[in-house]
């Protein structure tokens, strides 16, 4: 493709490092149907890079630091549209417009997505510089799984002193231990069936897990719960497992006037079987969550420089893979969900 020719308020970025996200493997399952464009689809969302071209209105960073070429950002990868009832009362990560329908490549401005050697931040986007003391593959998960993660504890209300449960030890969940922690939670309960996994999640902070295969009953984990959490059970349970029969469990987790968080179920059509009665009776809110505010960015980043030796985030990428041998990162990736053994993710290397 020709680079595009850069808007007064776009930039063009040269992508570093492109990771699989879990989202993208439901894509090319083919189990998150979307309809193409004739001349195909460039996706991929987690990513980092280089400013390559500023438009020429752009002289900085959306903190207002100076941005050259060359510099090391993080950015987002949707549009809220600020013209719309949700922008209005400022709640940019709700706007239902904010992703669009996919583009084909043919479209201006071509680089619509992460798997490609460049990707092209429009007009309004939010762009961050990067901190020097974090490597590109620190920095690659930070705008969809750890923003991710930050926003949606901020959105279900944990402070500190509070406590937490993780439904999901996967890359989400793990992170979402080390977030719990570092907004002041006082127990985080980890919850799920491979022993590998609770033992990175232990690593990533952790109080207490409980392996499904131990305790197979659902009423004793609930009463585990309950236990360790001084009797009255937490104030934030989150679905990171993307299993939707997990989330009655995680609701009974929650004491009274907790908050569910659900984050981990992308899929449209999964169904479950959810008792009304619970949610009033408990005085318990569900709390949905897609994307996140763009301030979320610089804040994931801070945290990143003040843990990245506390924690193990180098962990968390695994593979890295030539642009050019992308299907085979994502037949290895798939092979590794099944497998559930690892959380790692592909990275991309275009
Ligand atoms: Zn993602
Ligand atoms: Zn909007």
């Amino acid at each position: 493709m020709p680079l595009p020719e850069v808007e007064p308020d776009a930039v063009l970025i040269r992508v570093s490092l492109a990771n699989i996200c879990g989202s993208d493997l439901h894509f090319w399952r083919g189990d998150a149907p979307l309809r193409l464009p004739e001349d195909g689809w460039i996706f991929g969302h987690e990513m980092t890079g280089r400013v390559a071209k500023l438009g020429s209105r752009v002289k900085s960073d959306s903190l207002g630091r100076p941005l050259k070429e060359g510099d090391r950002v993080a950015y987002t990868y949707f549009y809220p549209c600020g013209r719309c009832y949700v922008c209005l009362n400022n709640e940019p990560a709700n706007c239902p417009a904010k992703i669009e329908r996919p583009r084909g490549p043919r479209d201006f401005p071509h680089f619509h997505g992460a798997f490609a050697e460049y990707y092209y931040l429009r007009p309004g986007g939010a762009i961050f510089l990067v901190p020097d003391a974090l490597s590109d593959e620190l920095v690659a998960p930070v705008n969809c799984a750890l923003c991710q993660v930050i926003f949606g504890l901020h959105q279900a209300g944990l402070r500190f002193g509070g406590s937490v449960v993780i439904q999901g030890a996967g890359g989400l969940g793990v992170q979402a231990a080390a977030v719990a922690k570092d907004m002041g939670a006082q127990t985080v309960i980890v919850v799920d069936q491979i022993p590998n996994r609770l033992a990175l999640a232990r690593e990533f902070g952790a109080d207490h897990t409980i392996d499904l295969r131990e305790i197979a009953d659902r009423k004793e984990r609930v009463n585990l719960v309950r236990k360790l959490t001084g009797g009255v059970g937490a104030d934030v349970a989150c679905d990171f497992v993307g299993f939707p029969q997990v989330i009655p469990e995680g609701i009974e987790m929650l004491r009274s006037g907790g908050a569910y968080l659900e984050i981990g179920t992308i899929s449209r059509g999964a169904k479950i079987e959810l008792e009304p009665a619970q949610l009033v009776w408990g005085a318990k809110r569900i709390v949905g969550v897609i994307q996140y505010d763009p301030w979320v960015i610089p804040r994931a980043l801070d945290f990143l420089v003040r843990n990245r030796s506390r924690w193990p985030f180098e962990k968390l990428v695994s593979h890295k893979y030539p642009l050019a041998e992308i299907d085979r990162a994502f037949a290895d990736s798939e092979w590794k969900v099944r497998d559930t053994t690892t959380i790692a993710r592909a990275a991309l290397v275009p």
